[in-house]
């Protein structure tokens, strides 16, 4: 792990009009950490992801990556954010791959892969496609370069969006939920790309409702309910003997 913090969030508290989303969640995530994080839909996994990278605005807490604030709120209560090119700076180093894989269908796997760093990063067009056939061909998809996503697979386009996001040379990976759109038989590949990326010692925090990848693959599994953190600890803990009852429910429950 060697210690380097790489997201410090604190007592995070998200609110949807009178909905209490987030009650004050905590986390901590180290260099090549790899956290899963699991829990009954609605317990509000997707919104903590999206409070990490500002696709929504916090209402309480504090947000460092990897030593550089992103929010913070006062001791009056006033929540504030870094200013704006800081904290895109600060969200960029945060790759995300969503459930639904977004993909621009009116470019080709290639030109969705090289799409940001071109528009965003400003990299080279010749810089960068070498970069994005390097990813392609990791996630095993460089016969595929020239294809729409239409024609692709479900499995496949979700491993066109991996790489996108990796083309971004992001230090930390968020996948919320990234093969639950997908049919069980397709699941197996883009597992396999995340678990290469882990090895790699990708730091990641993982949504998803897959066990036994989060058991073999995981350092420690987070067990989110109703906007808290019930349960923390590392797989064998959490899955084989769940301190709380309601760890214990949903594990049933999903056996
Ligand atoms: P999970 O990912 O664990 O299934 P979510 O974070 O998607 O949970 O949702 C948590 C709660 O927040 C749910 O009750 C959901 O309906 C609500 N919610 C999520 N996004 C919004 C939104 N944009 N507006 C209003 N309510 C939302
Ligand atoms: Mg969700």
């Amino acid at each position: 792990m060697n210690g380097m913090k790489m997201i410090s969030a604190l007592n995070i508290e998200k609110n949807f009009d009178k909905l209490e989303v987030l009650k004050g969640v905590s986390l901590e995530v180290f260099k090549g950490e790899v956290v899963a994080v699991i829990g009954p839909s609605g317990s509000g996994k997707s919104t903590f992801l999206r409070c990490l990278n500002r696709l929504e605005m916090i209402d309480g807490g504090s947000i460092t990556i990897e030593g550089d604030e992103l929010v913070s709120t006062t001791a009056e209560g006033k929540v504030a954010y870094a200013e704006e090119s800081q904290a895109r700076m600060i969200c960029r180093r945060m790759g995300m791959v969503f459930q639904q894989f977004n993909l621009f269908p009116h470019l080709t796997v290639l030109e969705n892969v090289i799409e940001a760093p071109l528009t965003v990063k400003g990299v080279k067009k010749d810089e960068i496609i070498p970069v994005a056939k390097e990813l392609l061909g990791k996630v095993g998809l460089l016969d595929k370069l020239d294809c729409y996503p239409s024609r692709l697979s479900g499995g496949q386009k979700q491993r066109v969006a991996i790489a996108r996001a990796l083309a971004m040379n992001p230090d930390i990976m968020l996948f919320d939920e990234p093969t639950s759109a997908l049919d069980p038989e397709l699941t197996g590949e883009v597992l396999k790309a995340m678990r290469q990326l882990a090895e790699e010692h990708m730091t990641m925090i993982v949504v998803t409702h897959e066990m036994s990848f989060a058991r073999e693959v995981a350092n420690r599994v987070i067990f989110m309910d109703k906007g808290e953190i019930v349960e923390q600890g590392d797989p064998e803990a959490v899955f084989g003997d769940p301190k709380q009852q309601r760890t214990q429910a949903f594990l049933n429950h999903m056996s």
